[in-house]
């Protein structure tokens, strides 16, 4: 039978740096990563504006970074976890450096610090406009030297294998989808780690990749873990309007720190409206004030106004987004970028210690899928790098400890899954999986209008997912399906009336 010390579910960058401190530290232990599809294809690879660290302490300071992450996270952060993550910054970029990573420097040699939404100061190191991209091609070329790591793409864990005696559950391994053999088998191990980012494809219109089905949320709560905050998901103010691609392109952040006006069909501001800070005013109110706007209008999308930039710094600065734009035919010195925001970020998730531990022995989250207590009811721009970094230091330090006391379990209770079959009705399932994205949107964009309603439409879903299975076989799209109608369950679940994009607005 398989078996590995450590089992990591996800190639993003919480599951990388995470074996590689680990696999570092403790060359005895063999560790596992496992992603559903190649390791590249992950949120982490599309992050584009960067890392949130506080370097300059002239200008900057750690209190400052606290303050504007407080601030932004609307009075529900956990202050504690917030002053360790943002003091920890600096150590972790130090070991992201020390693996080659690059970050621009200005012509005196220093950081080319960006600025965000909600920042008071430029502190966002960034590659160009393809930070995330940088910072995994880097893990993933460490992580293939690494003799105790073995990375399995294409496998997609089902389930987590869990035992509760006297109401302490356990977790000691996972059944998982080996796509290129078409079998599904079991791995035991020591420890689990969920690494495995959002899920922001429960939504029309969304910047996260197709992996991003909320496979770890809904595997977690399966195995008795706690779920929290799920009600609190970012929309991004500033993705390239499409009627039919998904995910949608994002244009950062830090194309609007950079001087970038959004403006209405009249080509006029109006955020001053709704928020003094204007365009740097953190994304949940932005989005607000867009959607208000789109509301009024009737139209379907707002625009971005680069027209006054400095063009040749734009594109310098900003490469990937000029050429997508250009490739898209729209002239960044002429032309306004249509705009509409997009589910972007779980601010929620399984709820974790200090040290990415969740309520089931075990087993531990870190990264997007976790909810630490960092974001609170809205992600400050260019925290969940850092957040992903400093919990995967910490998880590697806590089981570093607590590892020898884990055994492997001989205990295996095979749950009956659908057979592992192939099939062409795959397209069955896009189909449901648009109505439910529907169904999640127009419930979370409409001030969490009828959660009864929509809750009993999303297990009709669910029903006939099942019924699918039952004639055709169809395994793999049938468990992601249902990963997906569970996570939009807990969030409809977890919604309350005061976080809704359509709520009034304050000033
Ligand atoms: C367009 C975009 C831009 C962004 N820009 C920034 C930014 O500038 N700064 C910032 O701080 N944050 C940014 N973010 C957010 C940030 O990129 C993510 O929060 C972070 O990368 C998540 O990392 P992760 O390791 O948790 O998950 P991911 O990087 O999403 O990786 C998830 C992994 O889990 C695997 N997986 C999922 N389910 C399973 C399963 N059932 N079985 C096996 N494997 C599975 C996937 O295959 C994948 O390997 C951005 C996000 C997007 C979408």
């Amino acid at each position: 039978m398989l078996k590995t010390d450590i089992l990591i579910v996800g190639s993003g960058i919480s599951g990388l740096f995470f074996a590689m401190k680990t696999a570092k530290k403790r060359p005895d232990l063999s560790l596992v990563i496992m992603a559903k599809e190649t390791a590249k294809n992950t949120n982490t690879r599309l992050a584009q504006g960067g890392i949130a660290v506080v370097t300059d302490l002239s200008a900057d300071s750690f209190e400052q970074h606290i303050k504007d992450t407080l601030e932004a996270g609307g009075g529900h952060c956990d202050e504690e976890i917030v002053k360790m993550v943002v003091h920890q910054a600096p150590e972790r970029l130090k070991e992201l450096l020390e693996i080659g990573t690059s970050f621009d420097k200005n012509e005196e040699g220093k950081w080319d610090l960006g600025l965000e939404g909600g920042h008071s100061q430029n502190r966002i190191l960034h590659h160009k406009d393809n930070s995330g991209l940088e910072i995994e091609q880097k893990l993933l070329k460490i992580i293939k030297q690494l003799p105790n790591v073995e990375l399995w793409e294409n496998h997609q864990v089902i389930d987590l294998n869990t035992d509760t005696k006297k109401d302490k559950t356990t977790c000691s391994g996972a059944f998982f989808y080996d796509k290129k053999h078409n079998r599904i088998k079991y791995i035991r191990a020591r420890t689990i780690v969920l690494c495995t980012g959002g899920c922001g494809q429960l939504f029309e219109n969304t910047t996260n990749p197709k992996i991003a089905t909320g496979d770890g949320v809904a595997m977690a709560a399966r195995a008795g873990a706690q779920i929290e905050d799920m009600e609190y998901i970012q929309f991004h103010p500033t993705a390239l309007y499409s009627k039919s691609q998904n995910p949608l392109f994002l244009i950062s952040e830090a194309v609007r720190g950079f001087g970038a006006y959004i403006v209405n069909e009249d080509q006029k501001r109006f955020l001053f409206k709704y928020d003094a800070r204007g365009e740097l005013a953190t994304r949940d109110i932005i989005s607000q004030a867009i959607f208000k706007e789109l509301q009024y209008s009737a139209q379907d999308y707002m625009y971005l106004d680069c027209r006054h930039l400095d063009q040749d710094a734009f594109s310098y600065h900003f490469p990937m987004i000029t050429s997508h734009c250009n490739e898209n035919g729209i002239n960044l010195k002429k032309d306004l970028i249509p705009i509409v925001p997009a589910a972007h970020y779980q601010c929620g998730g399984i709820k974790v210690n200090q040290n990415g531990r969740t309520g089931v022995k075990n087993l531990y989250a870190i990264g997007e899928c976790a909810r630490t207590g960092l974001h609170g009811k809205n992600r400050l721009a260019s925290n969940s790098l850092l957040e992903a970094l400093v919990f995967a230091h910490q998880a590697s330090e806590d089981i570093d400890k607590t590892i020898a006391a884990f055994t492997y379990s001989s205990k295996i209770v095979i749950p009956k899954f659908p057979k592992a079959e192939q099939s062409n009705d795959y397209h069955v399932f896009d189909i449901l999986k648009k109505e439910l994205q529907i169904l999640v949107t127009a419930f979370y964009t409409s001030g969490n209008c009828n959660a009864a309603l929509t809750k009993a439409k999303i297990e009709i879903l669910h029903e006939e997912a099942v019924s699918l299975i039952k004639s055709h076989e169809i395994t793999i799209p049938f468990i992601e399906f249902s990963n997906m109608t569970a996570t939009a369950l807990l969030i409809i679940e977890q919604c309350k009336k005061q976080n809704t994009l359509s709520d009034p607005i304050k000033n």
